[in-house]
């Protein structure tokens, strides 16, 4: 079926017109799909006269502050009971929203879920997830065709920027007729592809590249070439004054190398205790089978998951893990 005809969208619809104050939530360490959706559906909301805020733990990546809205963003509810209804955008699980956010969304007592990611445990009351789109930004167009409502520069900008996002600027096997169509259909209603490709991947900061010259420098190939794994440290982080929101995108240099199949980046968190491990592959290699058995999710070619440990043991460990796996789809 169709995601424009899913019977899940015409009880989102139903319930949009039902409630007046909205919560809108995305996830931690956001991504353009996670910006763009977030700040997309606001303005939707408000377009119908419903109150609707914006809500996301972490700071906003500073590429995608040329948004609109961006610098509305929350970071905590400090009233939930204002709330009739609260929409999760682009999350696999509540968590995915950070422990403190999902706290006080959980005392909101209507709960809509949003989202494309690979799911295997409904939650909320509505449960609209459609593993098959490019992006949940492709989704909230769909909604937006439901509701009737115009797209606008805005709108069109904030979308977009999802979309962009979530192919790997119509790269990745998720880009096909549809996502195309969509895309121009938004540069009508006024997005500027030229002005948005700039702000998401020519405002790097002089800092972020010292930070991927380290990380770099930590390349390790197994598996004749198949597999690429390197690691970000806090050292790396203190030593060039940078956020782990300025590693955006390096494991893509992992995968950029022609024999990858797969790409595992190590990523050390602050308290040093657990480490976040990030998987991208090619083709068939599904990494999110790989991160849901270690307790997290993602896209068939897009995962991520997070262990306590140190980071050299944890390396080590995943490393090998990652190549019988490897071994097993093959
Ligand atoms: P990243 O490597 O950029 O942290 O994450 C890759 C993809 O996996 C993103 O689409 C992200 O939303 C998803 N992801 C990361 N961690 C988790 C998790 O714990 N659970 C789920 N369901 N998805 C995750
Ligand atoms: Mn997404």
């Amino acid at each position: 079926m169709s995601d424009a005809n899913s019977p899940a969208l015409l009880d989102v619809q139903l319930a949009i017109e039902r409630y007046k104050r909205f919560a809108v939530a995305t996830h931690v360490r956001p991504d353009g799909d996670a910006i763009g959706s977030l700040l997309g559906l606001t303005y939707m909301l408000r377009k119908l006269g419903k109150e609707a805020d914006p809500y996301c733990q972490d700071p906003v990546p500073s590429a995608h502050r040329f948004l609109p809205g961006s610098r509305s963003i929350r970071h905590s509810i400090e009233q939930p009971s204002f709330y009739d209804a609260a929409i999760l955008v682009d999350c696999g699980s509540l968590l995915r929203v950070g422990n403190a956010l999902a706290d006080s969304i959980g005392k909101i007592p209507f709960l809509i879920n949003i989202d494309h990611h690979m799911n295997d445990t409904p939650f909320g009351d509505i449960f609209w997830v459609t593993p098959s789109v490019s992006s949940t930004c492709e989704m909230l167009y769909h909604l937006c065709g439901q509701l009737q409502l115009a797209l606008d520069p805005d709108i069109a900008a904030q979308l977009y920027t999802g979309l962009l996002a979530d192919t790997g600027s119509f790269r990745f096997s998720n880009t096909n007729r549809q996502v195309l169509a969509l895309a121009s259909a938004l540069v009508e209603a006024g997005a500027q592809p030229a002005y948005i490709a700039e702000q998401l991947y020519e405002s790097a900061s002089p800092e972020s590249i010292q930070l991927l010259a380290r990380v770099l420098s930590t390349i390790a190939f197994s598996s004749d070439n198949r597999v690429a794994t390197a690691e970000l440290t806090q050292k790396m982080f203190a030593e060039t004054h940078t956020l782990p929101e300025d590693s955006e995108g390096f494991i893509n240099h992992l995968r950029s190398v022609k024999s990858v199949e797969l790409a595992v980046l190590f990523r050390e968190d602050d308290d040093n205790e657990l480490v976040h491990v990030s998987m991208r592959s090619k083709g068939k290699i599904d990494v999110s089978a790989f991160a849901r058995r270690h307790g997290g999710g993602g896209h068939r070619n897009a995962a991520a998951f997070r262990v306590s440990g140190k980071l050299d043991a944890i390396r080590s460990e995943y490393t090998e893990k990652a190549l019988d796996y490897l071994a097993g789809a093959s």
